[in-house]
């Protein structure tokens, strides 16, 4: 056979695999799963192994509160086989391309709202916990669920229980998976909490620059006190920037801690510390990085981070 002719058979091959297409298992039919955020699109490819093709709507870096999937992400939710993103309005960008273009047929699952709705997860108000500056959301619940390790198990087993709906012949590959995770995070549990054990109780205080970290301050035994952007997108005042200061110094803590994908808010967070002299240190919350590119990571990360900055 001539090169060529090897070439378009391959290619024919290829468009003939392609046209089979559904979810008849194996490689070439993989379950298209459309999510928002990578760091759900990771507990997907956890669970889902490789029975699953993930794709997110939200890049590595963006902000889930603010940012816009563009119009490219319209075909990837029109032909997906199911749609899982976290609810609790954390990502309307995403549902504003979701909600129009998602198959008829096609599940849409709010992971959070699921495991709240069957008793998973307590889900939290905003500032629950006393808030000393910003006022943090005074109503509405938190979204951020995730980040405590215990409600992770909960999201993976929404996934698990969703990805067994549409496509029941993987079952026993989604049980062993989800077991497999649910190892890890047990590990992932205890070593954050060890990690975190040497803080002083005087330093369990978190900085932040959005109001994020509510799950986890109680899940770990911190207190959120701070955060520099009140709502998504929105700018502090020069007044609330002063109010800030002030509770940063009367909380005493050696660092704060910026995000990632928050740029400005971390800008007004350097100049608190460069005027207070403490650290700034980082934390993730909604995006992941090459340095930290999974949710286990992500845990793992802050709670070194914390140990390191205020233990
Ligand atoms: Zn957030």
């Amino acid at each position: 056979m001539s090169r060529t002719a090897a070439i378009t058979s391959a290619l024919l091959l290829a468009v003939l695999l392609a046209a089979c297409g559904g979810n008849s298992g194996g490689k070439s039919s993989a379950v298209g799963v459309v999510t928002s955020l990578p760091v759900f699109g990771d507990m997907v490819e956890q669970v889902g192994g490789d029975r699953v093709e993930v794709f997110s709507l939200f890049p590595a870096g963006a902000d889930p509160h603010t940012f816009e999937p563009g119009p490219a992400s319209v075909r990837r939710v029109a032909d997906a086989d199911i749609v899982v993103v976290n609810g609790l309005d954390l990502e309307p960008g995403a549902m504003k391309v979701i909600e129009p273009n998602i198959g008829s047929g096609t599940p849409l699952v709010k992971m959070a709202e699921v495991a709240a709705g069957d008793g998973g997860i307590d889900l939290r108000k905003f500032g629950e916990e006393g808030h000393i500056a910003g006022e943090p959301g005074e109503e509405g619940t938190d979204p951020h669920a995730w980040l405590s390790v215990p409600n992770a198990r909960e999201y993976a087993r929404v996934i698990h229980d969703a990805l067994v709906q549409v496509d029941a012949k993987g079952a026993a590959t989604y049980d062993s998976n989800y077991d497999a995770y649910l190892a890890g995070l047990d590990d992932l549990d205890s070593y954050a909490k060890e990690a975190v054990s040497g803080v002083p109780e005087e330093q369990r205080k978190i900085i932040t620059t959005h109001d994020a970290f509510g799950y986890m301050a109680e899940y770990l035994g911190f207190q959120v006190v701070a955060v520099v952007a009140v709502s998504p997108g929105q700018e502090p005042s020069a007044s609330d920037i002063a109010n800030l200061q002030d509770a940063v110094d009367d909380a005493g803590v050696r660092a704060v801690f910026r995000e990632p994908q928050l740029g400005a808010e971390a800008d007004v967070l350097r100049g608190i510390a460069s005027d207070l002299g403490i650290q700034v240190c980082t934390l993730y919350s909604d995006s992941l990085d090459n340095d930290v590119p999974s949710y286990i990571d992500l845990i793992r990360f802050n709670a070194d981070e914390i140990a390191r900055c205020l233990g």
